[in-house]
């Protein structure tokens, strides 16, 4: 795929080296498709006319020194012009079309550059090796010296029907506050307690963006927030007084407000990366699906020496009420569709579905109803994963002691294995 990528470009930047390739709108990925980049195609045609004439300064010399001199120009210099390329791509206009532009030309002056489907190789973030945990960042910023973050989205992401309002929330960190997916940022709320007037405390929120952010730029993170309510049974209403502080404050925010954070936190939810033939089994509830959507985009959407690397096999279940509760599903289908070897996805919608005894279908049912396979993933070496609302633990962990009891295996030596060979995570709240 790469190689016809390359051929392709090749072709395109001889005959004409700068005439924009439309790629689909989705984005773009190193398995040889593509994914949402948040690359934004609303810029303005000056900005993309002034970028695209100095793309043809620059290619235009590549080009030169690709067709003048006998096969390929001497591959350092190669790499600086197609560097500079990239550059001028990165630095006036993160359009698709632009980068695709940018590809063409590189792979006109030299094959030498990696490059998939026109992308830039995303590595700036990456340990070295990229699996290695020993420098992962965590508590940088703390309660007394907290960050401050700038809000640039806020974004409703449940439909109507959903039971209470779930909120997408980026936010820009300059890149002064990296992390690792499956890590947590803090957030103190704006204002003191009723009770003692002292500053109100921290709040943990899983992000739910790789590491590169949404937009790729490794400046910003994503959190997945629901709104906290009150139900008053007297009132027969929400009671304003007694809704949640932080998650009504980060669900109201909006593009430039400033969110005073902490962090990162937390170690347990990491992905151990060193064998990418790990296969990852996730199970969340609810706003539980935020360190997924990080994990996913790792290892399907970006062009990471991990994503490259990700030979097994991630698999994901996510309960909601219902169809409209559900979160991040466009990206998950892509996903599915894309990777179906790599990647499995089910859903448990308690107030549509019936589990095999005519109940509600809840998370631990959807589970159990793969138990001879997952309990195979597990001995094989899965990891598995666990993130959302406290009470989601009982009934796994029930169901789990059913499906040992129907294997004759012993729960509790069961789960400590796991816990020994660190394949078990669990981030409940
Ligand atoms: P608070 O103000 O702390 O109130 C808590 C609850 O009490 C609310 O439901 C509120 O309505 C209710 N309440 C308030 N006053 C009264 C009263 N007088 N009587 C009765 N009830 C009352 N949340 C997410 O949405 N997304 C995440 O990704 C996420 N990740 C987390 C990760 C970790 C590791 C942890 C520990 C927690 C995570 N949480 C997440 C939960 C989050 O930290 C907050 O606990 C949550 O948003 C509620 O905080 P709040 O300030 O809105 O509510």
């Amino acid at each position: 795929m790469a190689k016809l990528i390359l051929a392709a470009a090749t072709l395109l930047a001889s005959a004409s080296a700068f005439t924009p390739i439309a790629l689909p709108s989705t984005p773009v990925t190193n398995h040889g498709s593509s994914t949402s980049l948040g690359v934004t195609a609303d810029e303005t045609s000056s900005k993309r006319k002034r970028a695209l004439k100095t793309l043809a300064r620059t290619a235009g010399v590549l080009s030169s020194v690709a067709f003048t001199t006998a096969g390929f120009p001497p591959a350092a210099l190669a790499a600086k012009k197609a560097a500079e390329v990239v550059e001028v791509v990165k630095t006036v206009d993160n359009t698709q079309k632009l980068l695709a532009a940018g590809a063409g030309v590189i792979a006109a002056g030299a094959a030498v550059i990696k490059l998939t489907t026109g992308e830039k190789a995303q590595d700036f973030l990456e340990a070295s090796p990229y699996w290695d945990q020993s420098n992962v960042p965590v508590n940088v910023y703390k309660n007394k010296a907290p960050f401050t973050g700038k809000v640039v989205s806020t974004k409703r992401i449940v439909g109507p029907k959903a039971t209470g309002e779930t909120c997408h929330i980026i936010i820009d960190h300059k890149g002064d506050f990296p992390y690792w997916e499956g890590q947590s940022w803090g957030v103190i709320p704006p204002g003191t307690r009723e009770k003692d007037g002292k500053p109100h405390s921290v709040r943990l929120y899983s992000i739910a963006s790789s590491r590169y952010g949404d937009d790729m730029s490794g400046k910003t993170g994503s959190l997945c927030v629901r709104r906290a309510t009150y139900w008053c049974p007297e009132l027969k209403a929400d009671d304003p007084a007694k809704k949640g502080i932080c998650s009504n404050f980060l669900c109201d925010t909006k593009p430039g407000d400033e969110v005073m954070m902490t962090g990162p936190a937390g170690k347990v939810m990491l992905m151990p990366e060193e064998d990418p033939k790990t296969d990852y089994i996730m199970v969340a509830t609810g706003t539980g699906i935020a360190p997924f959507r990080g994990f996913v985009r790792r290892l399907f959407f970006e062009n990471t020496p991990a994503a490259k690397a990700y030979k097994g096999q991630a698999w994901l279940f996510l309960g909601v009420a219902n169809g409209d509760a559900l979160l991040y599903d466009d990206e998950f289908q892509e996903a599915k569709t894309k990777f179906p070897d790599n990647f499995r996805l089910d859903y448990a919608l308690s107030r549509e579905q019936e589990n095999k005894k005519g109940g509600k279908m809840y998370i631990q049912d959807k589970v159990e109803e793969y138990a001879d396979e997952i309990f195979a993933k597990l001995e094989g070496g899965a990891h598995i994963y666990f993130c959302g609302l406290k009470g989601m633990m009982p009934g796994i962990q029930g169901m789990l002691e059913e499906v040992c009891k129907a294997k004759g295996l012993e729960y509790e030596t069961f789960i400590k294995g796991l816990k020994e060979k660190k394949q078990w995570h669990v981030e409940v709240y």
